[in-house]
Order: structure tokens, then C-alpha cells, then sequence
């Protein structure tokens, strides 16, 4: 249990950092030239893009940890069994178990 919350906390700091080296090169946008498509435009798209996936999983993230402060951070909101490790490493905001999850997909 402690564990899951160490990796979610670190996970939160990385991202973090990556969101603010973005942040910094995302804060002067390259000038658009004639044609569109420039190489630095595009770069700056993608990574605009990128920070905006960033910045939705550090939400789930700290949403996730701010549960875990509440207690049942790793069980399943169905059937309370504790969702497996890895099922957290790919979805830390996993409220379902991977079994409950498949009975709730095929509804
Ligand atoms: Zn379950």
C-alpha cells in the first residue's frame, strides 16, 4: 500500500518537472512563417499537445493520491478487493478492479 503512493508520488514529480521545462519552452511561440507546416511550429503544436496530456495525468494523479490520504487508495470501488499493482502502474486513477471493470464494460 505504502509502496503504490511512493510511485504515484514520484510519477507526480517527474511530471511535474517535464510539465515546467514545457511550460518554459512552450512560453515564446515561434513566429508562423509563409508556408504552414514550419518545423518549429509543428514542434511547438506537439508539445503544446504533449503538455496538455501531461498536465491531465498529473490531475489524475493527485487526484488519486488525495484518495489514498481518504483511505481505500488500491481497492476496487465494486467488489472492495485490492486492484492488482500493475493494473495501477497503467491507470493510477483505476477505481475498478480488472475483473469488476470487465463485467462493467459488457453491460
Ligand atoms: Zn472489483
Amino acid at each position: 500500500m505504502r509502496v503504490k503512493t511512493e510511485n504515484l508520488q514520484r510519477e507526480l514529480d517527474q511530471l511535474k518537472a517535464q510539465i515546467g521545462t514545457l511550460e518554459k519552452s512552450l512560453a515564446e511561440k515561434p513566429e508562423y512563417g509563409l508556408g504552414t507546416g514550419a518545423p518549429a511550429v509543428t514542434r511547438w503544436e506537439m508539445d503544446h499537445a504533449l503538455l496538455h496530456q501531461l498536465k491531465a495525468r498529473k490531475e489524475k494523479i493527485e487526484k488519486r493520491l488525495s484518495q489514498e490520504i481518504d483511505g481505500g487508495y488500491g481497492l476496487c470501488a465494486q467488489c472492495g478487493k485490492p486492484i492488482h499493482t500493475d493494473r495501477l502502474a497503467v491507470l493510477p486513477d483505476a477505481r475498478l478492479c480488472i475483473n469488476c471493470a470487465r463485467i462493467d464494460s459488457e453491460r
